[in-house]
């Protein structure tokens, strides 16, 4: 493992961008930068937990255009400055339109289980548009750090075709003006949540994106008083002749995930392990841990010391888990890289089960619940305990299911009740209709018989 750890160090070593690198794109004396606000109009983006992306990216995309305008010798322009529809097309056409230097498509992202978290910037695959990207990416993904935020990458992605997946890029591309895809933060996650639930937040990103353009771009403005003219001369290292290996998707999951047992302390019911991991191609960015052999996990953890710019991480570290008093756990550790795919460690069952914070009476009442929540039923309570992040304390399992029984039981009384005054109802009009139905069917026959006697009188 250690020597998978150092040959992976020096892997992503010799892959370091080193700074003082010389510049790819050529630098005019004027610059015209094009900001895209993402979606508009019919096309909202993202709808999650209250947000709507394409107001959002408006906001930024403002900020941004607002701050931008303060430096010397910049042309800025919008795609966009209404709530419209635009196809992709349309944005890389207007920016063609204005000879832009640079588009800078703005976004906010959500994931599909709602988990992920962090910021990261999609650039094109095709040089040299790639090399122009990738220096942009990184210099902002070190804004973006700056600001708090967990890093995801710079990263490329490839349709079928072969080419540029995302629109904006592959037409901007397809025109000759370099684009990148700025993807702020999860909206639908809690720690980035913070990041941009109000408006000072989204001013923040654009005031931020507009600082990671000047350096790129060695803006000056008189009415600031900076001069980011060294930084576009000292980007990160990138290759005019080919791709940056670490933006190229990984297509396979982590190589190693493996756990060990390090210790058990008996009167808290702390587990210690140790994880291992190893990604041959692209680093370490997540885990998560399950106690009930996969059937629910903790949320997502930052990997330790991962760093995505770097290419770098811990290989291996110590996890501590708390396992609910009177648990047979089981424990899996998943491993997640880069590109977000998983792998995940063989269980490790726990032999012990803790018991702890509760008196000798209820624990050996309890001993039969036990072993029936261990044979798999897992109490709601449970599963929404082990959703906190990893420094959770679980509640006493026991505890959870007996309030669950309860809780059922009068719950299936309540139902009970319910069905006899719906049966009592049904039986009651029931007989009430078929009473007055022989009433009336009487009644008829009776008239029958009377008018049959009328008719039958000779005229
Ligand atoms: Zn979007």
């Amino acid at each position: 493992m250690l020597l998978c750890g150092t040959l992976l160090t020096s892997w992503f070593i010799s892959d370091i961008p080193v700074l003082a690198a010389p510049r790819v794109q050529p630098l005019d004396e004027k610059v015209v930068i094009v900001i895209d606000p993402g979606h508009g109009g019919e096309n909202e983006g993202t709808i999650e937990n209250g947000f709507q992306e394409k107001a959002m990216t408006m906001k930024t995309a403002q900020a941004m255009y607002g701050e931008l305008s303060l430096y010397d010798n910049v042309e800025v322009y919008m795609t966009r400055t209404e709530d419209v529809d635009l196809s992709l097309e349309e944005r890389a056409k207007f920016a063609a339109s204005v000879n832009a230097d640079f588009l800078f498509s703005i976004h906010y992202n959500a994931s599909v289980n709602h988990n992920l978290f962090g910021t990261e910037v999609w650039i094109s695959a095709e040089l040299p548009y790639h090399a122009y990207g990738y220096q942009f990416g990184y210099e902002h993904l070190l804004t973006m750090q700056d600001m708090g935020l967990f890093l995801r990458g710079v990263k490329t992605r490839l349709n079928d075709r072969g080419t540029d997946y995302y629109g904006i890029i592959r037409e901007s591309v397809a025109l000759s003006i370099p684009a990148v895809i700025i993807e702020h933060c999860h909206v639908d996650e809690d720690r980035d949540v913070s990041f941009c639930d109000d408006e000072e937040d989204l001013i923040a990103f654009g005031k931020a994106d507009a600082l990671s353009v000047a350096k790129y771009f060695g803006l000056k403005s008189s009415i600031l008083g900076v001069d980011y003219s060294e930084d576009a001369l000292n980007l990160a290292e990138t290759d005019e002749k080919g791709r940056i290996r670490s933006t190229l998707r990984d297509e396979t999951s982590p190589d190693v995930c493996m756990i060990e047992l390090l210790g058990t302390e008996a009167d808290t019911g702390m587990v210690s392990l140790q994880v291992t991991a190893t990604d041959y191609d692209t680093p370490l960015l997540y885990y998560d841990y399950s106690i009930d052999r996969g059937l629910t996990y903790s949320a997502l953890q930052p990997w330790p010391k991962s760093n995505a710019l770097e290419g770098t991480y811990q290989d291996t570290f110590t996890l501590d888990i708390q396992i609910p008093s009177g648990t047979q756990a089981n424990v899996i550790v998943r491993a997640y890289n880069l590109f977000d795919a998983c792998t995940e460690s063989e269980p490790l069952p726990i032999q012990q089960i803790f018991r702890y914070g509760e008196d000798e009476q209820a624990v050996n009442n309890s001993s039969i619940t036990d072993n029936d929540n261990a044979s798999g039923s897992t109490s709601d309570r449970e599963k929404e305990e082990k959703k906190l992040p990893g420094t959770q304390t679980f509640l006493p399992a026991n505890a959870g299911v007996k309030e669950n029984e309860s809780d059922e039981l009068s719950f299936l009384s309540f139902l009970k009740i319910c069905l006899i005054i719906v049966i009592i109802l049904f039986i009651i009009i029931l007989v009430s209709q078929s009473v007055s139905y022989h009433r009336r069917k009487k009644r008829r026959h009776q008239r029958i018989k009377d008018s049959g006697k009328k008719n039958s009188q000779p005229r």
